[in-house]
């Protein structure tokens, strides 16, 4: 079967292999699971455009101008840490190429070679050593990578993310090293935003009688408890240098003896490194254009092919034609071909020392793959 391949340019974040969905070109990044994060926007939105609406105007002639003025910066700026949170890359790690995954497959299966066949192989952990703590980095079996301390698998955007807190649905989104803090800035403000709305709720309900002021100050009422309680958790969380995730699991809660190595034992050092600590660059280059080959049959293809001036039409003949040695598995029929070909040239097994204990590989990788066992052993 002929066939040729036609190289097309395609941007990396249409061959990622997570469940996130992607809009403008790849700029923006979410989780599938998008019902919770409208609920989030049409909350936000309508109370603070009732808000406007129908109390703003009587405040702002009977109190002061700067009452709706005040409000409306705090709600751009609620806005804006919002979707800054929801379409950004939260911190996801690219998993490893089928090259990168085979050569970490073999060296753990080099290191429980002597596991007897039937036996549970041991857990596939690493050690290393962060400010004289041991911790463990975990395998992956999804992304195929030992994960960088502080990252988890979220399975609900099947990605492994760095210093992983939580999945959150209400902003659409993971929370991770490149999100965490426009995440509490944005419950930070939007308890201050809550806070605000129901403050002059109140005022307006004393000063004048209103059935929509009512139904704000009971929606208030409610997001004040979840939204500031959570601001609340996400302080003491940071004050402590810590993930939501670590502190659910109780990585850090002292049993093994095991105690926070990331912590500077000084609240405000951790705040300032969490909340004014270096920006992370994404590390998927979604935007980052690839080639794609697409195979196509032999004679629709001829005609640009042979047009093409920047990939190569000619079909790869540079397989090597190693003689064949016939096995228990060969065809009888086929022994004698094999026989006489291999007698025009050498055999391989006179000319080098008795190779190690290899599986007979018959593909062009034989040479990198044998490199590879040859690293193992040492
Ligand atoms: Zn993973
Ligand atoms: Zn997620």
């Amino acid at each position: 079967m002929s066939a040729v391949m036609i190289t097309r340019k395609v941007r990396k974040w249409e061959k990622l292999p997570g469940k996130n969905t992607f809009c403008c070109d790849g700029r923006v990044m979410m989780a599938r699971q998008k019902g919770v994060f409208y609920l989030t926007l049409f909350l936000i939105v309508g109370t603070c455009a009732l808000f406007f609406a129908f109390e703003c105007p009587y405040l702002a002639v009977h109190l002061s101008p700067a009452i709706p003025v005040f409000a409306a910066l705090l709600f751009l700026f609620v806005m804006a840490m919002l979707l800054r949170t929801s379409f950004s890359d939260p911190g996801v790690l690219p998993r490893a190429l089928p090259e990168e995954a085979t050569f970490i497959e073999m060296e753990i299966e080099a290191a429980n070679g002597n596991v007897p066949a039937g036996q549970r192989p041991p857990p596939r952990i690493r050690n290393v050593q962060i400010n004289n703590q041991i911790v463990k980095l975990k395998y992956c079996y999804t992304c195929k990578i030992f994960r960088p301390p502080r990252a988890s698998h979220c399975s609900i955007c099947d990605n492994c993310v760095d210093r992983f807190d939580h999945h959150c649905p209400w902003v659409g989104n993971c929370v991770g090293k490149r999100n965490y803090r426009y995440f509490y800035l944005f419950t930070m403000s939007l308890s201050l935003l809550t806070i605000y709305i129901f403050t002059f709720d109140i005022v307006h309900v004393v000063m004048r009688e209103y059935p929509f002021t009512v139904l704000e100050v009971l929606v208030c009422f409610f997001t004040l408890w979840s939204v500031v309680g959570l601001t609340g958790f996400h302080t003491y969380l940071i004050s402590l240098n810590q993930t939501t995730n670590e502190d659910i699991k109780g990585s850090w809660s002292g049993k093994n003896r095991v105690q926070n190595p990331y912590s500077h034992k000084n609240i405000i050092k951790n705040c300032c490194e969490v909340l004014c600590g270096p920006a992370y660059p994404s590390v998927l280059d979604r935007r980052g254009v690839m080639q794609e080959d697409s195979p196509v049959s032999a004679t629709s293809a001829a005609p640009y092919s042979t047009s093409s001036s920047s990939s190569n039409p000619v079909p790869q003949t540079t397989k090597t034609t190693a003689p064949l040695i016939p096995n228990e598995h060969t065809p009888d029929d086929a022994k004698p071909s094999i026989a006489a070909s291999a007698e025009k040239s050498p055999s391989p097994k006179e000319e080098h020392p008795p190779a190690p204990k290899v599986p007979p590989l018959a593909s062009p990788e034989t040479d990198a793959e044998a490199s590879l066992t040859k690293d193992k052993t040492h």
